[in-house]
């Protein structure tokens, strides 16, 4: 297997030469992580799959999950077959776990083009499209609205029109994955070798795109699609498919959870209804558990406001809290004035010198 066919470039040498050097080993090899299972790393190289284990040096050395391979990355590979470096990375999906001590995960690395599958019908929605955009903004990929099942309807137009600016500068490209309508719309996207990984609401028809990109026959998915239905992420199969034409497609559960966050993690703003309701309780400093009057209560009884929505409301408004009373004053200050996305950003800052700038 040629790594240049899987997206290795002259930058990648350059970062493997200068490690050669550094640590004194000429042996090291480049190869790409296809998938990881409890420590175990399937890569693919120039002489093809091996499994590797990492140095105990890397795994000291790491200030935290960031720093350890995913799917997606390019490494280093010692003479010993043990994975000694994580090359750099031109775009990373990172995920927070879910439990009490919420580490960042890397989801997904290297993608270059992250198409955002949505269908030309009722499931249409430009919010959560935007939330998808803002999710691959943070991670450095190019985004590609990619509208699906345009077979079902006659004014594909209209959906775009419907994007208005939320979509700016973001290209929108038009296809039916069914028919297999489309693929010349799609082709700027796929030339150079890159890596592409396909977020979107389920049933959206990713599965379908996926095989079509592949060639492939649709069977081959089965397995991915139930791991998918339970929730569960188990790596028994390969998370990273090279495509016939040259580049790689990246599908793992991960990516396909993005979808939940974007589904159940709305932008800030987007409570607005909820902070309508707030300005209805009968006291200003209600806390909507249990106050006589209680507007948002009311609501989520009379079956208007979802639980699970009011749920994630509160969620927010704690860690913005916590933000808030962890700060300096000058902090705190420019945390209550922007609210959550500059507290996160200040939460990465404070843990190490190369972790993020305030914006
Ligand atoms: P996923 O959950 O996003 O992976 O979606 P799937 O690929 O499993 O597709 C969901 C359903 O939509 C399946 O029944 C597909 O056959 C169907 N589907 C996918 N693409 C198209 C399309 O372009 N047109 C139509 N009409 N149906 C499609
Ligand atoms: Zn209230």
């Amino acid at each position: 297997m040629q790594l240049s066919s899987l997206g290795y470039s002259d930058n990648l040498q350059r970062e493997l030469e200068r490690l050669r050097a550094t640590r004194g080993e000429p042996r090291l090899e480049a190869g790409r992580v296809m998938a990881e299972h409890r420590g175990a790393y399937q890569l693919l190289t120039e002489t093809g799959l091996c499994t590797a284990e990492l140095t105990g040096k890397l795994r000291h050395e790491a200030l935290d999950r960031l720093d350890l391979p995913a799917v997606g990355d390019w490494v280093a590979l010692g003479p010993d077959g043990r994975v000694e470096a994580v090359l750099p990375r031109t775009s990373v999906f990172v995920r927070k776990q879910a439990g009490q001590r919420p580490e960042p995960q890397v989801v997904a690395a290297n993608i270059d083009y992250a198409f955002v599958v949505t269908s030309a019908n009722a499931d249409f929605n430009p919010r959560r499209i935007e939330r998808y955009l803002a999710a691959i903004a943070e991670s450095r990929a190019r985004a590609v609205i990619v509208i699906n099942k345009t077979d079902l309807c006659d004014d594909v137009q209209a959906f775009v029109r419907s994007l208005g600016s939320s979509a700016d500068g973001v290209p929108v490209v038009c296809v039916s994955a069914i028919e297999q309508r489309g693929l010349d719309q799609l082709e700027p996207y796929l030339l150079g070798q890159p890596t592409i990984a396909l977020v979107g609401t389920s049933g959206v028809g990713k599965s379908t795109i996926v095989n079509w990109l592949l060639a492939r026959d649709a069977q081959a998915t089965a397995p991915i699609r139930e791991h998918d239905a339970r929730g569960r992420h188990t790596t028994t199969h390969r998370e990273l498919y090279p495509m016939p034409a040259g580049g790689a497609l990246i599908d793992t559960p991960g990516m396909r959870e993005l979808s939940l966050w974007a589904e159940e993690d709305p932008a800030p703003g987007s409570f607005d209804d909820i902070e309508a309701l707030g300005q209805k309780c009968r006291f200003v400093d209600c806390q909507h558990r249990g106050q006589p009057g209680c507007a948002i209560q009311l609501a989520v009884a009379d079956g208007s406001l979802a639980p699970a929505r009011l749920a994630h409301y509160e969620k927010l408004q704690q860690e913005r809290a916590q933000a808030v009373q962890r700060g300096t004053p000058a902090e705190r200050q420019s945390i209550a004035r922007t609210g959550r996305a500059r507290a996160k950003a200040l939460r990465e800052a404070k843990r190490g010198p190369n972790r993020g700038k305030l914006p």
